[in-house]
């Protein structure tokens, strides 16, 4: 008998896309759990699960869109698609937070008794094994295939898993000890971490669209590689970075003698780009030229 590995999909693309059809699953799971008890514990596990199917797919269209070539009507690329997607998700998992916190407020003010718990909790357990399942073998797919998005996208999945373990534990002890309150209160907690990490996701995002400067790291390097490739011109000012999911986009002056023929600074220039778009992953670069004249007393770096 030969064992067949289980491996039925090939590219990380088809696993990014059949993790949406196990989110879906996986949450269709918990909003059966979260109707039968009506437990506000559950519905924020279930709401939860909602948020990661749409994030999910709103990445995979994110990521298409902005691989997309620069075009005539968008000649510097379509890379900020992955922000705005951010932003839509950050977006949406702060109303389903909000939507959590509304419901176990409601909850605390006119408490109702769980209904069927027991079943509740086994449906929820089973979503959960799923989860589990599902995360590892994205992870080990992503170490496989070196690709840090999917192992990124199992650690979700993984750290969901913990998340509903949480919710369990603290409904089966609600539960046991007949406190009621454990229950509004499971779900406010979760509703808070769900707060945090869609202000995180909107603000890191919405930095990127305001044209967000290169790190510090970035421009340290960027100033030496110029400084190490400018041979014959004076001085390098104004340098300004933008970037743009994986482009960062760099520009600067560069003071040449005045007398300087043309064919000779565009040289410079040549060699400049050259060597910061090897030493800077998706750099592109734009240089203006000016004579001696125009030379910063203040700020340059000299050449
Ligand atoms: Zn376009
Ligand atoms: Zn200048």
């Amino acid at each position: 008998m030969t064992l067949m590995r289980f491996d039925p999909i090939r590219s990380a693309s088809a696993v990014a896309a059949a993790s949406i059809g196990v989110a879906a699953l996986v949450a269709v799971f918990k909003f059966i759990a979260f109707g039968i008890t009506g437990s506000i514990a559950l519905y924020s596990d279930a709401l939860e699960s909602i948020v990661n199917v749409v994030t999910a797919a709103a990445a995979l269209v994110a990521v298409r869109v902005s691989a997309q070539p620069a075009d005539a009507d968008h000649p510097f690329g379509h890379h900020k698609a992955e922000y705005v997607a951010a932003v839509l998700e950050g977006a949406l998992i702060i109303v389903a937070a909000l939507a959590i916190l509304h419901a176990a407020g409601d909850s605390f003010l006119h408490p109702k008794a769980l209904q069927s718990p027991g079943q509740g909790l086994i449906i929820t357990a089973i979503a959960s094994a799923i989860n589990a399942g599902w995360g590892s073998y994205l992870v080990g797919r992503g170490r496989h295939w070196r690709s840090p998005a999917l192992i990124a996208d199992g650690r979700h999945v993984l750290t969901d898993v913990w998340t509903s373990a949480g919710v369990l534990a603290g409904l089966g002890v609600a539960i046991l000890t007949g406190y009621q309150w454990l229950d509004p209160m499971i779900g406010a907690l979760v509703a808070v971490h769900i707060l945090w990490s869609g202000t995180r996701l909107t603000m890191g995002s919405l930095s990127g669209l305001l044209d967000e400067a290169a790190s510090p790291q970035l421009q340290e390097q960027i100033q030496a590689t110029i400084k190490a490739h400018a041979e014959g011109a004076l001085q390098v000012h104004d340098i300004r970075t933008r970037v743009a999911a994986a482009k960062t986009f760099i520009e600067f002056h560069l003071v040449v003698p005045g007398g300087m023929s043309v064919r000779e600074s565009h040289g410079i220039c040549d060699r400049l780009e050259d060597a910061l778009e090897a030493a800077i992953p998706g750099g592109e670069v734009l240089i203006h030229v000016e004579p001696d004249t125009k030379a910063k007393s203040a700020g340059g770096l000299e050449i």
